[in-house]
């Protein structure tokens, strides 16, 4: 629908200015690559077109658009880089060489060479509109694979699936990434493919039935708690990560409970876990099903609580809950962090537009508010080309593995950090590193293209000093918890000897003091009080200690602080 529309007003934008840059690039390029064809037949400056275009629905600037025309022209016509730069400035002659480099980076068997992707690290930090330029051209040449001999198909495929889409998802481009894994995934499993288009399609359709009668009554059961979510919606599975998941799960699509999710935005971690409470205490969650990667992120940075409920009529629903600052980080990885810095900077006059943001944005829509912000009539391109390298670069710098792939990481990060981020095992071993084959110490400072390993020892717990230096947040609460762990099976030695409660509830002046007195009368002394000050907000959550392991007594106790005003859940453990 949008794509044809897109070409019109490009060609429309050309005909206006039929000697600017975009113009003269067009009439170029066809000339160059006048006796050219695709392999479909058509021309080959179809495909120059089509990236110029993809490219302009981007919102990027003239120069892009224009190397965009040009972006082939030096790798596969008679026309020099010389004759570039003449036509065109050094500015796209930088660019057309850029993509030209990339091109070179051929795919080698299942191991990419860790030598040219470390030069592609490079070239993304020098000027990301090559990356771009390249993303174009390799989701245009996906959306034609079709045309092109089954064998440089599957090549192409694999290519994609294990470079230019995790390249994407780095960059935080997550729909785009998605969208070249799915195109992917018919030629690297056709077989596959075919089945779960037939299996999954009658699944789909009964779970978003189902879903769309539960979402009335979530939204009833948080209006009457006082929960105003920023949004209710359900997440279909891609194909190609079902596929993956399925590949887990013996091939079973019965097993898949998040064929279509219903993911719930908030806009406090607090109102998270009353949300998991709120569900919790409707429907019976299934053990072992409830995830809390808002205290514990996944390696990637992914932050969300999920839990499985049986609900009505014995279905089971996942639900995923998070904050509107965790989904956008989850969505769109290092472009939500510019994206906030910049709302940062905006500071709070601008908090509709966040919410209005969730609600409709892709992460091409966040990349053209941002650069029209840039773009007003008075500001320098040159200022905004250089705002868009640093800020999209600032504080970040790109490690890689022995395998090949990038980790991306704030400045200062140490191979501590690098360590938590390749898997928590790898980081509760990490005894030392070596960066370019040198060993270094645990707290160096990595920089863009370093190619680190880590050297681990099998049950070997973190070290306390670790805390003073890691940079992420992932390495800290990853180090703590492998001390705490440590701490617990010293302690557990003796048996627990306490008991912690958790009592979640209302936000209200004097809610500790009733829950003290409660459990003063109950005859049981209490040892701490972990209370969090968030003051303004609805909800909070008590930890308090209690010196008992009766049972009873416990069961009794929590009975008597359920009935308290404002309270909604109570839970206790051991320890
Ligand atoms: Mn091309």
């Amino acid at each position: 629908m949008t794509r044809p529309n897109s070409l019109q007003k490009l060609l429309g934008r050309i005909k206006e200015n039929p000697t600017g840059p975009i113009a003269r690039a067009l009439e170029f390029s066809k000339a160059a690559h006048a006796n050219q064809k695709r392999e479909s037949g058509e021309p080959f400056f179809n495909h120059s077109l089509a990236v110029a275009e993809i490219l302009y629905q981007w919102k990027l600037d003239d120069a892009t658009i224009v190397a965009g025309l040009l972006h082939d022209t030096v790798e596969d016509t008679s026309v020099s880089l010389e004759k570039i730069k003449s036509e065109f400035g050094e500015e796209v002659s930088f660019l057309v060489d850029g993509v030209t480099k990339l091109g070179r980076i051929k795919y080698q068997d299942s191991n990419p060479k860790v030598e040219n992707l470390r030069k592609m690290v490079l070239a993304l930090s020098r000027d990301l509109r090559v990356v771009f330029i390249k993303l174009a051209d390799r989701l245009h040449n996906m959306r034609t694979l079709g045309s092109l001999p089954p064998a440089k198909q599957k090549r192409i495929a694999l290519e994609t699936h294990e470079i230019y889409a995790p390249l994407a998802y780095r960059l935080g481009m997550q729909n785009l990434s998605g969208e070249l894994r799915d195109l992917a995934f018919p030629f690297i499993h056709p077989k596959e493919n075919e089945w779960i288009k037939k299996t999954s399609v009658p699944l789909f359709e009964a779970r978003l039935k189902y879903l769309e009668r539960i979402k009335p009554v979530i939204k009833r059961l948080l209006d009457e708690q006082g929960i105003k979510p920023i949004t209710i919606d359900f997440r279909a599975k891609r194909y190609s990560s079902l596929y993956e998941k399925l590949l887990r799960h013996e091939m079973d699509m019965e097993k898949i409970y998040d064929l279509v999710a219903m993911r719930i935005i908030v806009e406090t971690v607090l109102e998270c876990y009353a949300v998991l409470g709120v569900i919790h205490q409707k429907w019976p969650p299934l053990p072992g099903r409830v995830k809390d990667y808002i205290a514990m992120p996944k390696p990637n940075s992914y932050r969300s609580i999920h839990t499985t409920v049986i609900g009505p009529d014995e279905q089971l629903i996942e639900f995923q809950i998070r904050t509107t600052k965790m989904h956008e980080e989850n969505e769109y990885g290092i472009a939500a962090h510019w994206l906030y810095d910049q709302e940062r900077r905006n500071e709070e006059k601008n908090r509709p537009r966040l919410t209005k943001l969730v609600e409709e944005m892709q992460w091409v829509k966040q990349l053209r508010n941002w650069l029209e912000k840039y773009r007003g009539p008075k500001t320098d391109p040159e200022e905004f080309i250089q705002a868009m390298k640093i800020d999209f670069f600032r504080d970040r710098i790109f490690a890689i593995t022995p395998k090949g792939d990038v980790v991306d990481l704030p400045v200062g990060a140490t191979p501590v950090d690098f360590a938590y981020h390749i898997h928590t095992e790898v980081g509760n071993g990490c005894v030392g590193a070596k960066v370019n084959n040198q060993i270094v110490p645990l707290d160096y400072n990595l920089r863009s293209g370093d190619l680190v390993q880590i050297i681990t020892q099998k049950n070997k717990r973190p070290s306390e000093d670790w805390l003073k230096f890691v940079k992420t947040s992932i390495a800290r609460e990853h180090i703590k918890a492998a001390l705490r762990e440590k701490d617990k099976l010293r302690r557990s030695a003796r048996g627990p000897t306490k008991t912690e409660l958790r009592v979640t509830g209302e936000n209200r002046l004097g809610l500790l003091k009733d829950i003290s007195a409660v459990v003063e009368r109950s005859h049981l002394s209490i040892v701490s009080v972990h209370a969090p000050s968030q003051p303004g907000s609805r909800f909070t959550a008590l930890r308090i200690q209690c010196e008992t392991t009766d049972k009873q007594k416990i069961e009794k106790l929590i009975v008597k602080l359920k009935n308290l005003k404002g309270v909604r859940q109570v839970s206790y453990r051991f320890v």
